[in-house]
């Protein structure tokens, strides 16, 4: 068993590695688009590196020609061109440095835009599961990670490389035991720094998680504010806020010492390399089997090489950052959504003949990210054309949650939702389609941080004529308080403009609904956090949004309820009492007549998920 355990460890170990090396292909097969560009620049980068190949030598030659002749002729001769060769290595190094740079950011423009596009037909289920925090740090850090990875860091890679292969040659041209010496004592030097680098990267990393969970507690507090003054607990959080921080100092203090080692160390080590090289190299200027000037070059290679070691190493910690965000992002844009948001390949259905009609038959569901907890449980009624349709029941029970099937946010778990007359399956209709004739207005208001005006149109492709703005609104309710603001439909609204009340949001939305003027409306009436004025405004748009439209509300008024051609009653899943008004309120001991008897819903709040 041990030895199976074993070779199963090795198996899981090797498919781990084909697994990144092929993710490190896909990384590298990012730039591909950028050939040209990455051409350009990787030319440039030879003649660059070129450049900084032979500067040493004239370095040396300077010196030498110094000690040596008379004149100071050779000594300017050799400066200018050290001067043209300067010219020439600054030039090539700004064409390397924009080129790769420039393909870089062309890359990532592209990602972003691929990623933020798969994320937004990703379905509901996925949003329920996935924290927004994690998805737009996708979008920003882990993209910017792949655009250093696969532009700078290879032009990086490249040039120390050329650096590295090009000083050493040049350095056993010039002296071949000396090289000998360095190359004896620099991989002691690599190897010890490697495994301190080591511990201190893990270290960081412990430190980034421990500040990110800081993060979260801050995020958390923040956005809640208004809750956190309510119940007076700014000392709770600020509490918490500071075990997560210390946690984060601990690791942060070991850092610190650890850094300051590291860096101690290196030099340390780095100065005895030198201190050995030099030595040599001492002795052999001394015994007068090299010169002064040779040396200096010599020396000056030996910097060149252990400058680009240093780079080479920490390239490498970025690759495997790298590869570790491109894990992240690969998965995100190879997630397929698993219901469609638009008719990819046109061959779903566009019911014409569709009248609002519906028919919801033996429906079970539950939540993809709650398996254990079924919320439905064989759900069946039909709503015919031009009907409304009440749902009421204990707050849980699953009212917002048939709602949700019907705009199709998920797909039942066993069962079919027909559409029309014709009864076609939710699922083969074009969901494109789906949200020109299905509206829902829910009971948490949401607009975007843009105009009045566009926030309407939210759900209209295409230019919308202000006069039909304006006809929605004031069916809506909205109009006069619209009316009321210095830039009318202009007005922002969100952090940087008005802030609205609840109502009034409210009423926004439902003329955005209405401006679609869906065949099916479903509405989720609000009972709390309105003041009288605004539920009246409220109820008046909502009354009239129902005229001549086929209607599912999630009713929690008596009046809804009184004139809904039907009453469904929904608890703990299930259908359990259905009728009108009139004959509901007859049976005794039934849960409608005790939720009218309770004034219906007052205490159905709104449940917040
Ligand atoms: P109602 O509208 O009747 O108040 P809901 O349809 O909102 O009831 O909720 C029915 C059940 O489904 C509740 O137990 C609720 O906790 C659960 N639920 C609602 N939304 C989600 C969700 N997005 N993920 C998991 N469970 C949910």
């Amino acid at each position: 068993q041990p030895y199976l355990n074993r070779l199963k460890l090795i198996e899981e170990k090797r498919d781990l590695s084909v697994k990144k090396k092929a993710d490190l292909k896909r990384l590298l097969s990012l730039s591909k688009n950028e050939r040209s560009l990455i051409a350009i620049g990787t030319f440039f980068l030879i003649l660059s590196a070129a450049t900084q190949i032979v500067q040493p030598y004239y370095f040396g030659k300077i010196v030498d020609n110094a000690l040596k002749s008379r004149t100071m002729k050779e000594v300017n001769t050799n400066l200018l061109i050290l001067f043209i060769i300067n010219c020439v290595g600054a030039l090539t190094s700004f064409i390397r440095s924009w080129t790769f740079e420039l393909a870089g950011q062309r890359m990532v423009y592209r990602l972003r835009k691929s990623i933020f596009s798969n994320l937004t037909k990703q379905e509901i289920a996925f949003f329920d599961e996935t924290r927004t925090g994690e998805l737009t740090n996708r979008l920003s850090s882990d993209t910017q990670v792949l655009q250093n990875a696969v532009t700078v860091n290879i032009s990086m890679l490249l040039r120390f490389s050329l650096q590295l292969i090009g000083s050493l040659a040049v350095m056993f041209y010039l002296e071949v035991s000396l090289t000998l010496v360095l190359m004896a004592v620099v991989p002691v030097v690599i190897l010890i720094s490697m495994q301190y680098g080591k511990l201190v990267r893990k270290l960081r990393k412990t430190f980034q998680d421990e500040l990110a969970n800081a993060g979260t507690t801050a995020e958390e507090c923040i956005s809640n504010m208004r809750t956190v003054r309510m119940f007076g607990s700014e000392r709770k959080m600020n509490i918490n806020y500071s075990d997560n921080v210390y946690k984060s100092y601990l690791v942060g203090k070991k850092l610190a010492f650890n850094s300051g080692l590291f860096m101690g160390v290196t030099g340390l080590l780095t100065a005895a390399g030198i201190s050995a090289v030099l030595w040599y190299g001492a002795k052999l200027v001394h015994d007068g089997k090299l010169s002064a000037g040779l040396l200096t070059s010599f020396l000056m290679y030996m910097l060149q090489v252990a400058l680009a070691f240093a780079f080479l190493s920490s390239l490498y910690g970025d690759f495997m950052q790298a590869v570790g965000a491109s894990e992240r992002i690969f998965d995100l844009l190879d997630k397929k959504g698993k219901i469609p948001t638009e008719d990819e390949h046109g061959q779903m259905a566009k019911p014409h003949e569709f009248d609002g009609s519906i028919r919801v038959q033996d429906v079970c569901f539950k939540y993809p990210t709650r398996q254990d907890q079924q919320v439905l449980t064989n759900i069946s009624f039909e709503i015919k054309h031009g009907q409304k349709v009440a749902l009421v029941g204990p707050s849980g029970g699953g009212k917002s949650t048939i709602a949700s099937l019907i705009e199709r946010f998920y797909d039942p778990t066993s069962g079919v939702i027909y559409l029309g007359p014709t009864s076609i399956p939710l699922t083969d209709v074009d969901p494109l389609w789906l949200r020109e004739h299905v509206s829902f207005v829910n009971q948490e208001p949401c607009l975007f941080a843009c105009s009045i005006k566009d926030n309407i149109c939210f759900g209209k492709q295409g230019e919308v004529a202000m006069e039909e703005i304006i006809r929605v609104a004031k069916q809506a309710n909205a109009h006069d308080f619209i009316d009321s603001f210095d830039q009318k439909y202009d007005t922002l609204v969100g952090e940087r403009g008005v802030r609205l009340s609840g109502g009034q949001k409210q009423r926004i939305c439902i003329a955005r609904s209405l401006l679609i003027n869906p065949q099916l409306l479903l509405l989720d009436e609000a009972t709390s956090a309105l003041d009288a004025e605004s539920e009246h405004l409220v109820q008046e748009a909502i009354e009239r949004a129902m005229i001549d439209r086929t209607v599912l509300v999630i009713a929690h008024r008596l009046s809804t309820v009184r004139n809904a051609n039907r009453v469904i009653v929904i608890d703990k899943g299930c259908i359990v009492e259905q009728g009108v008004h009139e004959e509901l309120i007859e049976k005794d001991e039934g849960i409608y007549k005790k939720l009218v008897l309770r004034q219906l819903m007052p205490g159905d709040a709104p449940t917040k998920k």
